[in-house]
């Protein structure tokens, strides 16, 4: 099967604009090949800013996913053994062939996922950092020569590939996510089966065929879209697959730990948030204000590292609620693809539901809300960025991730308050907080139990940092040296008689 280029419905939904028509794919990839896989079954996607469906993709069935993880096995053998410089030259073949198609790769993924395009550009650019990053990283992946215990005898310890890697990712980065799994997989020697998001399948059969152009060995990077209780249960219970590494809900984390403990997986797990933002009295309150829009609202608040609760201290907590209220009334709702919009709509209606149950719950409960608050006008899945103010730690919205544009604004008088607040949690993914105390800034980040601290940004991201979280977010680093760990094994070599 070849793509999708010819079905009339993407005509006019921006997909018309692609330069390499041929990134749009609509099969699965195993063995280098595109196919429709073993049955007729295919899953719509939907542009999420008109409603329109702009492809409809095949569908993998567990034969399908078995037979990827058998010939991800097998091509291992070569992929592995050769050294790691000619998989790295694959890799920042692969890397360039990202940058080339940026425009295109970001045209795909805001029209299935619906985040305005200068964001789309940012992922695909940071995609292909992580990339590189892996492709010079697998140059640097070092064992030990550990001192001898006994004369006549070496002792060493080789970093070696995991194995068949499994892979599952989101809808909210439908690029990243995927890279960096991917690329520290590849540069391990590992081979990969993936496991797209349904919502927003066409990055990953993109980054696939680009890879495939870059020299990737058929059958080292397999993709199989599918439902997912078919698709996972294949990936989780094959002894051929040595790890699974997944980013998602906390809930289908705990599923899939679950489903992986027959066969013994490790596992790398990038779950949910619950993200504290807190401002202390002696904060840049302008610096603050701009780091919590950054933190909120980018991705129109679906990020796992969303800042979900707003904690700020009584003293300035109007002055940041007046300057923050007035950078939230000038950001846009609109179709990813307007220049001037910064927020585009909810992945689906279950989405705006959640974000309504839990604007419910808090203003039932006495919070107000001090801008937004509704569906927008535009209707669809597009929502009003909002600020909900007077929030106790008893209401929905601070103790469960909303995943979408609304930002709670709570209280606190002391430090040990601050800190108690932003603990109180079962997630551990990122914390952020604001301050121009240099003492406070080691207590307060050293007593976060988050796996990531901003002090001072809302932004944290970077290919060279480890990424993860602690508690019910995860197991496991993405990112810097650490994250191309989780895809090798120790050995411990002895060697005697010498
Ligand atoms: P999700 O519902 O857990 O889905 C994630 C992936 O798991 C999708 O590919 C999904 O497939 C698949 N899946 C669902 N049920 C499955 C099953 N029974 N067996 C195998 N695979 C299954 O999460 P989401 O709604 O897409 O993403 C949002 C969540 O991801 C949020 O909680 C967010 O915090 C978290 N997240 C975490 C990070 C991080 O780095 N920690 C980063 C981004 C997002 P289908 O799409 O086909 O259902």
């Amino acid at each position: 099967m070849g793509s999708i280029v010819d079905l009339p419905q993407i005509i006019g939904d921006r997909l018309d604009r692609l330069r390499e028509t041929l990134l749009l794919r609509d099969g699965i990839f195993i063995g280098g090949e595109w196919t429709s896989g073993s049955s007729n079954e295919r899953l719509d996607v939907l542009n999420p800013s008109t409603g329109q469906i702009i492809a409809s993709v095949a569908c993998a069935t567990d034969v399908d996913a078995h037979r990827a993880i058998v010939v991800a096995n097998d091509v291992m053998r070569e992929w592995s053994a050769r050294t790691a410089t000619e998989r790295a030259d694959v890799l920042m073949r692969w890397y360039q062939l990202l940058l080339d198609n940026v425009d295109d790769l970001a045209t795909i993924l805001t029209a299935e996922q619906g985040k305005p395009l200068s964001e789309a550009k940012g992922e695909i650019a940071y995609s292909a950092a992580f990339v590189r990053w892996y492709a010079e990283e697998a140059r640097r992946s070092y064992g030990d020569v550990i001192p001898t215990n006994r004369a006549g005898r070496r002792l060493f310890a080789l970093r070696q590939p995991v194995g068949v890697v499994a892979a599952i990712s989101p809808w909210n980065f439908p690029a990243l996510m995927i890279a960096r799994k991917v690329a520290p997989a590849l540069a391990a020697g590992c081979g990969v089966v993936l496991k797209p998001p349904s919502e927003a399948p066409l990055s990953a059969l993109a980054l696939a065929e680009l890879g495939h152009r870059a020299g990737l060995p058929p059958g080292i990077f397999n993709v199989v879209h599918g439902q997912p209780e078919i698709v996972g249960p294949v990936l989780t219970s094959s002894p051929l697959v040595r790890m699974l590494t997944f980013t998602g809900s906390t809930e289908i984390g705990k599923l899939l730990m679950a489903q992986s403990s027959t066969t013994v997986k490790r596992l790398a797990l990038e779950l949910g948030g619950n993200a504290p933002f807190i401002v202390f009295d002696d904060a840049d309150i302008e610096m603050a204000v701009r780091g919590a829009i950054e933190a909120k609202f980018r991705n129109a608040g679906q990020t796992c590292v969303c800042a979900n609760r707003l904690i700020v201290h009584s003293s300035v907590r109007e002055e940041f609620v007046s300057q923050f209220v007035s950078a939230v009334g000038k950001l846009k709702v609109g179709d990813g693809f307007d220049p001037d919009v910064t927020i585009g709509p909810l992945i689906d209606e279950a989405a705006v539901a959640k974000v309504e149950r839990h604007l419910h719950d808090a203003t039932s409960q006495g919070a107000t809300i001090a801008h937004g608050g509704h569906r927008h006008s535009l209707g669809g899945t597009y929502f009003e960025p909002t600020v909900l103010v007077g929030v106790k730690s008893s209401m929905d919205v601070t103790r469960e991730e909303t995943f979408g544009p609304v930002a709670p604004v709570l209280d606190f008088e002391t430090e040990e308050e601050a800190l108690a607040l932003a603990n109180s949690t079962e997630s551990g993914l990122a914390a952020y907080f604001y301050t121009r105390d240099v003492g406070r800034v080691f207590r307060v980040g050293e007593a976060l139990e988050f796996g990531v601290v901003g002090v001072n940004t809302g932004a944290i991201s970077y290919e060279g940092a480890p990424f993860g979280g602690v508690k019910e977010s995860g197991l496991g680093r993405e990112g810097s040296r650490h994250g191309l760990d989780e895809f090798t094994e120790l050995k411990y070599l002895c060697v005697d008689g010498i």
